[in-house]
């Protein structure tokens, strides 16, 4: 890897009661690209994140972001050095507008200096959401919504979005637009890590797959190459018999 990796995670482990849901992983992601985690129902792939976002601490394993070791911080400091994630955060407040919202991710997130005024106006626009400034979150639609969510992640100034299924639920349309706010996201410097189930969505905007199967990670490359892998066709994609 060229750049140093913005995250690091080495011999990650979390077990529940045994069960080891996230089973020695080791990854590292590159500054500034969509990096996407696939894998079956179970697989892991929302533990990883909570381990990321100090939702979870790990069983074994560190997590280092910027070369910092992040293991068991809370989440709060997590976020003040510029982690932030979409989809489980609270519901936007329904009764105020676009802007007003947005400005909330602002104030709060990665410490430093700030313009909010600005970073709020930026969250908008990368969210595609400029035009909506002033509409009450309550007007919103559901596709709408959910750019509302990313707008308040990116205004938090973090450097790494980490969204889980940010396209569940929404039509084929939808799913485009989002699609394409993700890839105005890494355009603008942001790294994303991504989880989603739309597998042609996947493949287009991915730099990179990483495939959780059980707990462990059997695949890691290109969309091309992972897509070949004979592991991830078994465990994920299906047969083509079975198919
Ligand atoms: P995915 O997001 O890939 O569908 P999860 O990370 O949610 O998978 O779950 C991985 C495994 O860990 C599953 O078997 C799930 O039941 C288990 N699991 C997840 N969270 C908890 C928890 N808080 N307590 C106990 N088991 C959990
Ligand atoms: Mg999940």
């Amino acid at each position: 890897m060229s750049a140093p990796a913005i995250l690091q995670v080495e011999h990650l482990s979390k077990s529940f009661r045994g069960l080891k849901a996230i089973a020695d992983v080791s990854f590292a992601i590159a500054p500034g690209s969509i990096t996407s985690i696939i894998g079956p129902n179970g697989a892991g792939k929302s533990t990883l994140f909570n381990l990321i976002t100090g939702y979870l601490a790990p069983t074994a394993g560190t997590v280092r972001f910027n070369g910092r070791p992040i293991t068991g911080m809370a989440t709060n400091r997590i976020a003040e050095l510029g982690i932030a994630r979409a989809f489980q955060i609270a519901r936007p407040f329904r009764d105020i507008s676009v802007r007003e919202n947005v400005r909330i991710g602002a104030l709060f997130g990665k410490k430093g200096l700030r313009d909010v005024e600005a970073t709020t106006e930026r969250g908008m626009k990368l969210a595609s959401l400029a035009h909506l400034a002033d509409r009450r979150a309550s007007a919103l639609t559901v596709g709408q919504l959910r750019h509302l969510e990313v707008a308040r992640a990116i205004a938090t100034r973090a450097d790494l979005l980490l969204a889980d299924e940010p396209c569940a639920g929404l039509n084929p349309t939808e799913t485009a637009a989002m699609i394409d706010v993700l890839r105005q996201i890494r355009s603008s410097g942001v790294t994303v890590l991504l989880v989603e189930h739309d597998m042609p969505s996947v493949m287009e905007v991915s730099d990179r797959l990483l495939v959780l199967d059980a707990g462990m990670l059997i695949a890691d490359g290109s969309p091309h190459e992972v897509a070949k892998d004979a592991k991830v066709i078994a465990a994920y994609l299906g047969t083509p018999e079975a198919s």
